[in-house]
């Protein structure tokens, strides 16, 4: 399945913002599971809105970047708002024909974010849903004024994307590797002492008499260093 997906509102068009902001937000959701779309072979394109400066010319782009692009599906994310509360308020799924699926994907939200599922609503009067030209659903994924539901999203960011993907495609989500720790390799430089000769103190001669010390140098040098506590402490104070 080829899928593109988009944040609400834009850089310039501020969404909804309590606990959580709605831009900011819906554009995490969609990378991540963009990322777990395209990890999981169905291919996915992402777009946020950087450029509009008024909420038509938002819609506008949005939806046209949409119905510019091969696909099967168009999504929407967005989050909800309401009142400042602490309660519980939940997710939601809107639609104009995919009933089903926005069933599927707000009861998959919910399971996974322990968010309460309001379901899917049909919503006729949503330029997004009205103007995409392929299937498309529009995901309210919880309030941002609810900090009940803001610490649940929080909590369950990975969960609640990997639910989209699977109730989108019908699949698991396959999980992309992390990317590779780099541990440095284990230095064989010889120790050098008071007088040691041979090819490692000539290229530690050579590289203190230039600008650039060889590279095992500085590793050597941080190696000796008889403080690593207290770096680690200096960074964590940052
Ligand atoms: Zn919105």
């Amino acid at each position: 399945m080829i899928i593109v997906i988009s944040s609400g509102h834009g850089k310039y068009i501020r969404g909804a913002s309590g606990y959580l902001d709605e831009v900011d937000e819906a554009r995490r959701v969609v990378a991540r599971v963009g990322d777990l779309l395209n990890a999981g072979g169905n291919p996915t394109k992402t777009y946020n809105d950087d450029i509009s400066r008024t909420q038509s010319e938002n819609l506008n782009r949005v939806v046209s970047y949409h119905n510019s692009q091969t696909r099967d599906l168009d999504i929407s994310v967005h989050f909800n708002a309401y009142k400042t509360t602490s309660s519980p308020m939940g997710t939601e799924c809107l639609y104009v024909t995919q009933q089903s699926l926005s069933a599927k994907v707000s009861s998959a939200i919910a399971g996974a974010g322990s968010l309460i599922n309001r379901g899917a609503k049909k919503r006729t009067d949503l330029y997004f849903l009205n103007n995409t030209a392929k299937p498309a659903i529009l995901i309210e994924v919880c309030f941002v004024d609810s900090s009940a539901d803001a610490n649940l999203y929080r909590t369950n960011f990975e969960p609640i994307c990997l639910s989209i993907v699977q109730a989108v495609t019908g699949q698991s989500a396959v999980v992309p590797p992390e990317p590779p720790v780099t541990t440095p390799p284990p230095t064989t430089k010889p120790t050098i002492k008071k007088g040691s000769t041979g090819p490692a103190v000539r290229e530690l001669q050579a590289g203190l008499n230039s600008d650039t010390a060889p590279a095992w140098w500085s590793t050597a040098t941080l190696a000796r260093s008889p403080t690593p506590q207290r770096a680690t402490t200096r960074l964590r104070a940052i």
